[in-house]
């Protein structure tokens, strides 16, 4: 049995940081990450990332929409089940080295571990190494990711980057292939679950001083658009009480906003205007037009659903005291995915023999895990990172949180194979 001492965490800490350096070489920007789906930054990745299997005895192999796949094979028991560990090594353009990249990275290692410790599990284990997460290169996200889940929409594939080469050549080029995609996907049967490591990508856990956390679910989501129409005039020569002020009603919207997301207590309720245009956009000229932008997410999708119905009816009611009528146009609804129960409750054990609290918290934003959970149960951890930064050069992870990271791993999947025996 491995103590947990900080020696033992530091070393695989330092394994951790030293396959994320490692990766770090792959990029087509030299001074920060940019690994775009396809691109030839992302095949060496790939190659990379199948080597680093190889080395700690995992068969590799990359599939037909660049998917690298490190298969550890069951020790015992019935080899037809397997539980997928997953992340991305795509990046967003001027990324940071942790994100997607570090849950593969875990993976890699915590089943380097599981066979240096012995430890016999009753399912076949595999390593996903998916090509696109980020969706930033082709209009398309989570392409790898649904194949497996068996999802996959096949006309995505004749979607095109912003030079018009569609996914479809694009993986023709790297020498993969559109059409075998559908082969790729995996049977539900067979798959117990999908455990992904994250960086939190938020200021959550460092708050709490925690390196790690379980995460409950991944937020739905839901976009909308409010624009008021007024009436522009000169700012000097019609009084307050007689104007149609676009802009004041975007402002008193605003704020209602705001406060309707913090009156919530129970779920992790966020919303988020990011974009305000106001029209003609001039210093002595009333607005006769403001557009706002508002993302909500929650875990919870009533939560949501009522605080949503609370600001558009916020909305009109503004409309109507200002005489600045709003027109509301909402998209891009996504319900939310909940992490397994089960593997939430294992994942709190593993992290009370590890001696840290069993801390739960929402995902605000989208991973792999959300289409595999179309597939099979969904675990997921986050390991803290640095004031909460990603998505930027800064993002940062230290070598002792990626150690108990790996380690929870280890003995989540240790867990699970235990549980499992004694199930079937
Ligand atoms: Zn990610």
């Amino acid at each position: 049995m491995i103590t947990l001492d900080g020696l033992a965490i530091k070393a695989l800490g330092e394994r951790a940081s030293s396959l994320i350096e490692g990766l770090n070489a792959f990029s087509s920007q030299e001074d920060g990450l940019t690994r775009l789906y396809l691109s030839k930054e992302h095949k060496e990745a790939c190659a990379y990332v199948c080597a680093a299997m190889e080395t700690v005895g995992l068969t590799a192999s990359i599939d037909a929409l660049g998917t690298v796949h490190g298969l550890l094979k069951a020790s015992e028991g019935n080899p037809s089940k397997r539980v997928l560990i997953g992340s991305h090594i795509d990046t967003v353009r001027n990324g940071g080295s942790y994100d997607g990249n570090l849950g593969v990275v875990v993976g890699i290692l915590a089943l380097e571990e599981i066979r240096k410790r012995g430890i016999k599990l009753p399912f076949d284990v595999e390593v996903l190494a998916f090509g696109d997460e980020e969706g930033v290169r082709f209009p398309t996200t989570l392409l790898s990711a649904s194949a497996i889940a068996g999802v996959l929409d096949p006309s995505e594939f004749d979607l095109s980057d912003a030079d018009g080469i569609s996914v479809r050549d694009a993986l023709k080029a790297l020498g993969g292939d559109a059409d075998s995609a559908s082969a790729l996907a995996y049977s539900r049967d067979e798959t117990l679950a999908y455990l992904e490591v994250h960086i939190e990508q938020g200021p959550v856990l460092e708050s709490k001083d925690l390196p790690l956390g379980v995460v409950t679910a991944i937020a739905g989501a839901r976009r909308f658009s409010f624009t008021y129409k007024g009436v522009a005039g000169h700012a000097g020569t019609v009084p307050m009480g007689l104007r149609k002020d676009a802009a004041v009603s975007a402002a008193q919207l605003i704020c209602e906003i705001d406060k309707v997301a913090k009156a919530e207590e129970q779920f992790s309720l966020v919303a988020t205007v990011g974009d305000v245009r106001i029209k003609p956009g001039a210093v002595n000229v009333i607005a006769d037009e403001a557009m706002l932008s508002l993302d909500v997410r929650c875990e919870d999708d009533e939560c949501r659903q009522q605080a949503e119905a609370a600001i558009v009816a916020a909305a009109n009611r503004i409309a109507s005291e200002n005489n600045t009528p709003v027109e509301i146009i909402d998209y891009t609804a996504i319900d939310t995915v909940h992490c397994s129960k089960r593997l939430q409750t294992l994942a709190g054990e593993v992290l009370q023999d590890m001696g840290l609290p069993d801390f739960r918290l929402m995902s605000g934003a989208g991973h792999d895990g959300q289409v595999m959970a179309q597939l099979c149960d969904l675990g997921m951890l986050f390991v803290r990172c640095k004031g909460g930064i990603s998505h930027n050069p800064l993002e940062h992870c230290s070598t002792e949180d990626m150690g108990y990271a790996v380690e929870a791993l280890v003995r989540w999947l240790e867990k699970l194979g235990s549980h499992h025996s004694s199930e079937s």
